[in-house]
């Protein structure tokens, strides 16, 4: 069960789940010219992601993704090489053209996480980020092409990492996004 590769930041096991990240700087794959991003904040909501759309490191069948406010995301150096992987998803994945590594991903539609920008913490060259604290999207995996008859054992080793499966979002976020779409309609008070 420990051989198969959810992703590399957590399959040696979880560190110690850091205090606080004041931010820092992800860098894309590229040995020269590498694509650099600051964040000015901590990030929320760390978690292993199975869906097809994250961009996920060679071999791994998650991506580890969060979110930071788009507010403190900046580009800032070789801006030049990002384009919009699919402008038409609600996530405006900014992928490096050379290394196909996604840096940021700002939500700008009217949404529950319109503000917030998706980026993979794990191209942060710096340490000290909480640590993935879920999984979303387990069966999504199947779409990428894995074996459905592995699934048992993929939900058993996240629960063994301490990665709870959820096949859409964890609990916290499908009710703050439902809680979102009930004011926006009135159902409950704004
Ligand atoms: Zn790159
Ligand atoms: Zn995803």
């Amino acid at each position: 069960m420990g051989s198969i590769a959810i992703h590399p930041s957590v399959d040696g096991g979880r560190k110690q789940q850091a205090g606080s990240f004041a931010g820092g700087t992800l860098v894309c794959e590229c040995v020269t010219n590498p694509v650099k991003v600051r964040v000015k904040s901590d990030i929320a909501h760390n978690h292993a992601c199975g869906c097809t759309k994250c961009w996920k490191p060679k071999g791994a069948n998650f991506s580890v993704v969060a979110v930071a406010p788009t507010d403190s995301v900046e580009v800032l150096e070789n801006g030049d090489k990002l384009a919009v992987v699919d402008a038409s998803a609600l996530i405006q994945r900014h992928a490096c053209k050379a290394c196909g590594v996604h840096l940021y991903g700002p939500v700008e539609r009217d949404h529950p996480f319109k503000g917030l920008s998706f980026i993979h913490p794990e191209r942060f060259q710096d340490e000290g980020w909480a640590e993935p604290g879920f999984a979303a999207f387990v069966s999504s995996i199947i779409e990428s092409g894995f074996d459905p008859s592995g699934m048992d054992d993929v939900r058993a080793r996240l629960k063994e990492l301490g990665l709870e499966p959820y096949d859409c979002l964890n609990p916290a976020l499908m009710d703050y996004i439902a809680t979102w779409t009930a004011k926006k309609n009135g159902v409950l008070p704004a």
